[in-house]
């Protein structure tokens, strides 16, 4: 039997940095993923770096995301050294396009409502907007600019991730699904593997949207999948700085000239099939923000699957079973909040306790009716 301090569930973005920072500190950590690691929505995503809330009911995130904002640039500093590998970070600032006629009144509030959380956030005139990103359409009729926002190569980041792990002597085991918790009285010895057992003190889930398959996890994570496609595009004559958003889509560009235009957001179960529907709708709205793009090559298009939680919000931290930690529920800022959810994790076990309030997103708020029902208002 294969003995650890600690025992991860899954080698997406979450579990590889959180098995990094835990095997930084000394600690014996053996990653299990049922694949390779890193095929899933860690590899599928946009990887914006943006705290700002997309709904009010994600308002609740919003110190969480700062707080992994600021600490991405020594993220990647470290994750970059160890690897030996580039992540394409690329801390330019986010530019939200607006289009309505109603402007100034929309302008103003979404200002207010960034200042208010403590976020950066200037208005712009759509000449400045132009001027800063010449693809924008003409029709643009005013502009936010974000300047601390970021955007990184997600698929990147995910293989310097895995490699800096292993350079710091965690133990990744891919084709080695978890099938269950291993329980002893209230006390988690570890997990059951098809064939095997894995003994470890701590136990962490972070299988992303397949968290909740895993026997014991389903009332601490109950996550549900939530298909994304996305499309990536090339064109020489096109060129954008940072990320931009419209109400319907958003643009990134990377380092290598590719410019990811996504995504949708389908509750439809484990299915990655992108779709006629899906697709039409990403390119009509690209080409709504940037015309130009309707001459650009489509060079891929996929889809991937976002661990989404009844509130929408992450799934962080020690649960009532001795040893089980939760690090999931991450839905569309998984990649953001990587940092964060690593260093607090680690945080709990080398220490039991953390440097942010995470009790808003504690495992064992689903068990509460109270809880509930103030989740069902949220919906
Ligand atoms: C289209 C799209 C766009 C996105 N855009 C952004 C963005 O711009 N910014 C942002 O911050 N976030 C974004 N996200 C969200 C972000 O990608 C996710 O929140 C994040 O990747 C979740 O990481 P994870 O490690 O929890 O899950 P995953 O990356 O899904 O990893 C889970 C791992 O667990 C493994 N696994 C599953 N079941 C088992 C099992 N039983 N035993 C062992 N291993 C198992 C899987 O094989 C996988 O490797 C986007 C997601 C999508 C799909």
């Amino acid at each position: 039997m294969k003995t650890f301090d600690v025992a991860i569930a899954g080698g997406g973005v979450i579990g590889g940095a959180t098995a990094l920072e835990l095997a930084r500190a000394g600690l014996r950590v053996g990653v299990f993923d049922r694949q390779q690691p890193g095929q899933e929505a860690s590899w599928a995503s946009a990887g914006i770096l943006s705290p700002a809330p997309e709904s009010p009911g994600m308002i609740a995130m919003v110190p969480l995301g700062k707080a992994s904002l600021s600490l991405y640039p020594d993220f990647v500093a470290q994750v970059e050294e160890i690897s030996g590998q580039s992540t394409g970070f690329r801390p330019k600032g986010t530019l939200e396009a607006l289009f309505s006629k109603d402007t100034r009144e929309e302008l103003s509030t979404i200002i207010a409502l960034h200042h208010g959380l403590g976020l950066q956030a200037e208005p712009l005139r759509p000449e400045d907007a132009r001027e800063l990103e010449p693809a924008l359409s003409e029709e643009v009729e005013a502009a936010v600019l974000r300047p601390n926002e970021a955007s990184i190569d997600n698929r990147s980041l995910m293989n310097a991730v895995l490699e800096a792990a292993r350079r710091s002597g965690a133990e990744i085991f891919p084709g080695s699904g978890v099938k269950a918790i291993w329980r002893e009285g209230n006390r988690c010895a570890g997990f059951q593997l098809q064939n095997e057992k894995v003994e470890a003190k701590w136990t962490i889930v972070a299988a992303g949207c397949f968290s909740e398959t895993i026997e014991g996890v389903a009332k601490y994570a109950p996550v549900t999948p939530a298909k994304g496609q996305m499309v990536a595009l090339r064109a020489d004559d096109v060129e954008i700085q940072r990320v931009l958003w419209s109400d319907k889509i958003y643009l990134v560009p990377r380092n290598d000239g590719r410019i990811l235009a996504g995504a949708t957001v389908e509750h439809v179960g484990f299915d990655k099939r992108t779709t006629a529907g899906g697709i039409q709708k990403i390119l009509s709205a690209a080409i709504e923000l940037a015309p130009d793009l309707a001459n650009a090559r489509i060079e891929e298009t996929w889809a991937g699957l976002r661990p989404d939680s009844p509130d929408h919000l992450p799934i962080l931290g020690p649960t009532d079973v001795d040893g089980l930690v939760m690090a999931t529920g991450h839905f569309r800022s998984g990649i953001l909040l990587t940092p964060i959810t690593a260093r607090l994790i680690r945080q709990w076990i080398t220490e039991q306790r953390v440097s942010e309030d995470w009790s808003r997103f504690s495992p064992l708020r689903f068990q509460s009716a109270g809880a509930e029902a103030a989740q069902h208002a949220l919906d």
